[in-house]
């Protein structure tokens, strides 16, 4: 058998830029990521980025946000 080929699913870690961290499983160790679910503008209803033409507001009207 040759088992060391597959990789070991196993706990580990998403690291956001925003300082949250997930727990979860994964093949990887140690995920580094961008946004997550907490500091992603969808989700929280803060606008973190600048606002270029308008694009936030009418993303904020296509998902019904205030
Ligand atoms: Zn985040």
């Amino acid at each position: 058998m040759r088992e060391k080929i597959h990789p070991q699913y196993q706990q580990t870690t998403i690291t956001c830029a925003c300082g949250n961290v997930i727990e979860t499983g994964s093949t990887k160790k140690d995920i580094k990521v961008e946004i997550c679910s907490k500091c992603h503008p969808f989700y929280t209803g803060v606008q973190r980025f600048v606002d270029a033409g308008g694009r936030v507001d009418r993303f904020k009207k296509k998902y019904g946000l205030q």
